[in-house]
């Protein structure tokens, strides 16, 4: 998770919860990932410390993102802070039913603020060391998209009828919002460079590793004599944001795959996320970390090898999946970052945001585009929603889902229609095709451009 990140929950759910909330209210109930939004996160973020193995204790469901409470000879180690200090208080009022030792050190996985607001609450009065990859004080902020981020990625903003969860955890930026969210941060006073260091601390042994992915400063903390594994945000119990959709750079996907293989190799019993329940037991543990990692390459393989077939996200997008082995795996299904978002964000990564179609490089502006577009419906007064479906059946340049929504064209009525058979199937390919031939006349073709009717887009048709 980032600054005013994670949470695909947020991915789909929210942010098709979002547009539905602006359209039709009793729409958004469809969606279905409602429920099974509802269910992982009735299963994962239930309020509980849970007894990871003697010595290592874990709180998840008092916040967006877990704490960890390692319990040495006379001081204790504390893994990520939660996000708040309301939320930190909880915690540790929690963990002083366990342990009342003093904490020697804070751990910060990783920058993002869900896991570093509580740090002060922890702290207390004991003057803990405060460890990090140096890169976490290096590091620079994303620019964010003036300030509604998060209420993108996690439905911060969602009306309490329609919020479920954030995807990784309870909530992020509700109801306080984000400028509450900082204050209980502290600034690392240890910092490492290389990819490992090795300590001690109240008697406890452990390596921190550099494992970039989500962040670049992304750090798995490594108990040896335990066996157990915090990985921070490298590995959650759901697809990860390869992208995220709050407005930050994509991340590192091949380093991230790195990462995970690193850890694979430590052959962890016990593995602590950071967000989600833990994986206990070393089989569930290499199960779990073994098809994070394949998922990831998979869909970073597939992507990389269309582009190089001149594929553009449109057409990656409709054939790179998790492999069939790995689509029902409970450590990478959709409650976070999607598949599909991820595509796209690999392709722009490499490629850059130019796709190829001549029609994008100088795009209407979007109310011109919607002008032309009413404009169109008008001229259709007796049809005007059959008709304006078929216009985005035919792949006018305006957003899919969007579109289909204000059109009450939702998944389900794509679903159903797909599922009328070949024969409707083939009278809606004859309207499309009678809908762009008479559309086409309207167009400005640019000078070069390859015929995006050949290609079945009339994207250049206005
Ligand atoms: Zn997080």
């Amino acid at each position: 998770m980032q600054r005013w990140s994670s949470g695909r929950l947020s991915a789909a759910a929210c942010l098709v919860a979002l547009l539905m909330a602006s359209s039709d209210t009793a729409k958004a109930q469809d969606f279905a990932g409602r429920e099974k939004l509802r269910a992982f996160g009735d299963q994962e973020f239930r309020k509980d410390v849970l007894t990871v193995t003697d010595g290592v204790y874990v709180a998840v469901g008092y916040s967006m993102a877990n704490a960890t409470l390692i319990v040495g000879n006379g001081g204790a180690i504390i893994v990520d802070t939660t996000t708040r200090i309301d939320d930190a208080q909880a915690v540790r009022a929690q963990f002083a039913t366990i342990s009342r030792a003093p904490v020697r050190a804070i751990i910060y996985t990783h920058s993002h603020p869900d896991h570093t607001g509580g740090a002060s609450v922890f702290a207390g009065t004991d003057r803990p060391e405060i460890y990090s990859h140096q890169l976490f004080v290096n590091r620079v902020p994303d620019l964010g998209r003036a300030g509604r981020d998060g209420g993108d990625q996690f439905g911060s903003t969602l009306p309490d009828a329609l919020y479920i969860n954030g995807g990784t955890g309870t909530e992020f930026g509700r109801p306080s919002g984000p400028a509450a969210m900082k204050t209980g941060f502290l600034p690392p006073t240890k910092t490492f460079s290389n990819d490992r260091l090795a300590l001690t601390i109240a008697g406890v042994r452990m390596e921190l590793l550099h494992t970039p992915g989500e962040t670049n400063d992304g750090v798995s903390v490594w108990l040896p004599d335990k066996r157990v594994l915090l990985t921070g945000d490298l590995f959650l119990k759901a697809f990860p944001n390869l992208y995220a959709i709050r407005g930050a750079a994509p991340r590192p996907v091949e380093q991230w795959v790195a990462s995970l293989t690193k850890l694979i190799a430590l052959g962890a019993e016990h593995i602590v996320p950071g967000h989600t329940r833990p994986v206990i037991g070393e089989a569930n543990a290499r199960v779990a970390l073994t098809a994070y990692r394949d998922g990831i390459k998979s869909i970073f393989d597939q992507t990389v090898e269309g582009m190089k077939r001149g594929e553009r996200p449109d057409e990656l997008v409709a054939h790179v999946k998790l492999p069939p082995q790995l689509a029902d795996s409970p450590y990478l299904q959709e409650y976070y970052g999607t598949v599909e978002w991820s595509v796209r964000a690999i392709y722009s990564d490499r490629l850059g945001w130019f796709d190829g179609n001549a029609t994008r490089l100088f795009p209407l502006p979007e109310s011109d585009r919607a002008q032309r577009i009413v404009a169109l419906a008008r001229r259709c007064a007796a049809d005007t929603f059959p008709r304006a479906r078929r216009a985005e059946h035919a792949g006018f340049p305006m957003g899919r889902r969007t579109h289909g929504l204000r059109a009450g064209h939702g998944r389900g009525e794509r679903r159903r229609e797909a599922s009328q058979g070949a024969g409707a199937d083939r009278t809606r390919r004859a309207a499309d095709k009678r809908q762009r031939q008479e559309l086409l006349p309207l167009g400005r073709p640019v000078p070069g451009a390859r015929s995006s009717a050949a290609v079945g887009e009339p994207g250049n048709c206005w």
